[in-house]
């Protein structure tokens, strides 16, 4: 005695997009069969690529200009940031314990100059604006007090402009300030991500 309907018994399944992987794997939202390199963990089961796309373009509403904000409003207040960490000398351990609340307060400034809109690239975009503000900031931090201190030695004189290689090593050497925006970047990259 065999199975009057093996066939059907025993069906084959195979991916949507790829149609020579066999899998019984589905989108538990839109049914379609998925190997495993199609289907997406989400906190709600297995989906596929298509829908976690739709779903999260319903939650990723920023406009171009939006960008555009999020990274100005980084560069500003990092930069700002990074001008007086780097005019007065703060402990280490200071920028440790402050680094992440300002990170999270740059970023926050940032979600409310938006009203929160925010788009598939907003952490990069934001981390983008941490960095380049920041060391904007130090550069022109450490040019004011090369400016002073040359006036301070000889008043009156013209000012040989600084060569850049001195300005970037002493920009660079600066740990507390590197440390500094590195930690505002992270807490500004984990801030993006999160998704409330
Ligand atoms: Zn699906
Ligand atoms: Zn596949």
């Amino acid at each position: 005695m065999s199975n009057p309907n093996p066939v059907m018994a025993d069906e084959l399944t195979y991916c949507a997009v790829h149609p020579d992987r066999e899998t019984s794997l589905r989108c538990n939202k839109c049914e379609r069969y998925m190997c495993p390199e199609c289907a997406v963990q989400t906190p709600v089961g297995y989906r596929c690529k298509q829908c976690v796309r739709q779903h999260e373009d319903k939650f990723f509403n920023a406009s171009q200009w939006d960008y555009v904000i999020v990274f100005a409003v980084s560069a500003i207040l990092t930069g700002i940031g990074a001008a007086i960490i780097s005019s007065i000398r703060i402990p280490l351990l200071f920028i440790l314990i402050l680094g992440l609340p300002i990170g999270g307060f740059v970023a926050e400034a940032a979600l409310r100059a938006t009203q929160r809109r925010r788009g598939r690239r907003s952490n990069i975009v934001a981390v983008a604006g941490v960095v380049v503000g920041g060391l904007i900031g130090a550069f022109v931090q450490f040019y004011s007090l090369y400016l002073s201190i040359i006036s301070d030695i000889a008043p009156g004189r013209e000012v040989p402009p600084l060569p850049l290689d001195v300005l970037f090593s002493s920009v660079f050497s600066d740990i507390s300030l590197i440390l500094f925006i590195a930690m505002i970047a992270i807490a500004v990259y984990g801030r993006f991500r999160m998704k409330i």
